[in-house]
């Protein structure tokens, strides 16, 4: 079997070329052809000697997951939904905006600790992504929308808040972090890359060890009998635990706080009294706060809060002297809002009907 150049970062990549007994910057080489780019064939490769891209011709591959549909919504948002094999596709999601261009990765075909209110979850667990079906994405979304007049990449920021929990695939996830990092790759930088986590501790210690990005944490509760029900994970590591997590990040993140996303559900943790306990909670950590409107799916039992009970809350917090934002939905006419995406687990109704298909290939995939 081939292998697949994807799925390194430069030290795989130059632990690879060392095997095949080829020189280091010959990896920096090849890193920068695919992801600066954007080759997916060694033919493209023209600084490489003949003898060596027949080499690679022979034994490796630029494997990139196959586009299987696109959708553009009215407000610009971009959806591609990608093949990752067995009847499996996952989402991925661009947000343009005035000042930046952001990428919503996804990291598992569906995400196995069943928040109650997130469609993802309510699908169940299929697999972890592979490190290439990560950074494929974005690979996919250069590839999409290039660089603009100012010879700028369009995405500008990554944040893994796709499907899937990113903590939960910790070694492919720190794999295509430092390929988004590295300078052979995108070139991002660490302040402009967020993980999304639902809170896992011990993983969230060790992220910070070995990439510390940003961090949002998904907080969504203000106590943990509340958390408990719609966070389950809550009941490994409850909000304690985690606040002293937070924490301990802190101490090597690149931005001095983190964000905590909290998606409002009426009747459920929307009231005053949340917003007050909150405040409490997070009294020794410097955060932000992130409001996300529920976003609904079908038979998610829940109701997204009223605009009123929203901006009572914003308000608390920030007469409390908290830095709150209100998540814009964006991209809801192609169900690319935060918490909708299901890609393809199951749901074989309403979704596909939706998705206009399309058959594309990257160019030079074999
Ligand atoms: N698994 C990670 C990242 C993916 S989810 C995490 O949970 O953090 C990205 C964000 O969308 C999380 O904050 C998640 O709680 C939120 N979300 C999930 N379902 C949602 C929904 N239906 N409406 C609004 N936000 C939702
Ligand atoms: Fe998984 Fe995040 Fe959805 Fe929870 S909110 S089920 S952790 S993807």
């Amino acid at each position: 079997m081939k292998t697949n150049l994807l799925n390194f970062d430069l030290n795989g990549l130059t632990e690879h070329f060392a095997q095949m007994g080829e020189k280091p910057f010959r990896a920096k080489q090849v890193m920068r052809w695919i992801h600066q780019a954007g080759a997916a064939g060694f033919d493209e490769m023209t600084d490489l000697a003949k003898s060596l891209r027949a080499k690679l011709q022979e034994q490796a591959e630029v494997a990139v997951p196959a586009l299987m549909a696109a959708q553009e919504s009215s407000d610009g948002t971009r959806k591609w939904l990608l093949d990752v094999g067995t009847g499996n596709g996952v989402e991925t999601v661009f947000i343009p905006e005035a000042e930046r261009g952001t990428l919503c990765i996804s990291s598992q075909v569906g995400c196995a600790l069943e928040c109650t209110f997130c469609s993802t979850g309510r699908q169940g667990f299929n697999r972890n992504l592979s490190a290439a079906e990560i950074i494929g994405q974005l690979w996919w979304a250069n590839k999409a929308m290039g660089v603009t007049p100012k010879n700028e990449r369009v995405v500008s920021n990554v944040v893994m808040m796709g499907m899937g929990e990113p903590l939960a695939n910790f070694d492919n996830v720190v794999t295509a972090l430092g390929i988004m990092l590295d300078d052979h790759g995108y070139g991002l930088s660490r302040r402009r890359v967020t993980v999304s986590t639902s809170g896992m501790v011990p993983q969230m210690d060790r992220l910070r060890d070995v990439m510390p990005v940003a961090l949002a944490v998904s907080l969504h509760a203000s106590n943990d009998a509340v958390r408990n029900e719609i966070v389950p994970l809550n009941k490994k590591y409850p909000l304690s635990e985690l606040m002293a997590a937070c924490r301990r990040y802190l101490e090597k993140a690149p931005r001095d706080f983190v964000t905590f996303e909290y998606v409002m559900l009426d009747g459920i943790n929307d009231k005053a009294q949340h917003a007050r306990e909150l405040i409490e909670l997070v009294r020794d950590v410097p955060c932000k706060f992130n409001l996300i409107p529920f976003n609904p799916f079908p038979n998610s039992g829940y109701e997204r809060s009223s605009n009123e009970n929203i901006r009572v809350f914003r308000d608390i917090l920030q007469q409390a002297g908290f830095v709150v934002t209100v998540r814009k939905t964006r991209g809801d006419d192609i169900d690319a809002a935060c918490g909708q995406l299901a890609g393809q687990v199951k749901d074989k109704t309403r979704r596909q009907e939706k998705w206009q298909q399309i058959t594309m290939q990257p160019k030079g995939v074999v």
